[in-house]
């Protein structure tokens, strides 16, 4: 897969998928944002990503082949009821900056003079813009009833990222965005 960016100067840099969401320098010395790896794949005219792990989770769900672990991940014990965790795999890649509003342009003018002003008028001059695409999927995982009262346990991204390691389809999940952030979904 050919992969690039263009750098304000003109010139195109070649960019690995690894690099993908990072930023690289060009030979002008500027550093430039890479997008993420769907967004990148877009522009290259390739499907968004291939069958991933995040189909696959999806179709196991849909197929009542997920969740199948036994053991509830947190106390051990025997799973008897199942929980929903959202795995947000990809967010929204933003380029540009907020504009401030108006109570803070003013703070910014009072406490820095005309260099207060410039700079609430340099934050308004960059358009805001969205690359990549939100990429999420909500997992069931069992866990025995007592589990659902520890609710510190439950509200830890890493607990949560543990836990889920118990079955293999999200383990892949895992590999395949080690970045996601883990939650309880909100209706669970
Ligand atoms: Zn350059």
């Amino acid at each position: 897969m050919n992969l690039s960016v263009d750098c304000e100067c003109g010139k195109v840099i070649a960019v690995s998928s690894a690099s993908a969401g990072d930023t690289v320098r060009c030979s002008c010395g500027r550093l430039v944002m890479v997008p993420p790896l769907s967004e990148m794949r877009r522009r290259a005219g390739l499907a968004p990503i291939p069958q991933n792990a995040v189909e696959k989770v999806k179709s196991l769900i849909s197929s009542n082949e997920l969740p199948d672990n036994n053991l509830c991940p947190f106390t051990g014990r025997l799973a008897d009821t199942t929980i929903w965790l959202r795995v947000d795999c990809e967010s929204k890649w933003i380029r540009g900056k907020e504009p401030l509003n108006d109570h803070l342009k003013l703070l910014f003018i009072f406490m820095f003079g005309w260099v207060g002003a410039l700079i609430a008028l340099m934050r308004n001059s960059k358009p805001i813009e969205e690359f990549g695409r939100e990429v999420y999927v909500e997992i069931p995982l069992k866990v025995s009833s007592e589990a659902l009262n520890l609710t510190k346990m439950l509200k830890s991204h890493s607990k949560l990222k543990t836990a889920i390691k118990c079955s293999s389809a999200y383990v892949q999940l895992l590999n395949e965005y080690p970045s996601a952030h883990i939650s309880l979904a909100r209706n669970s």
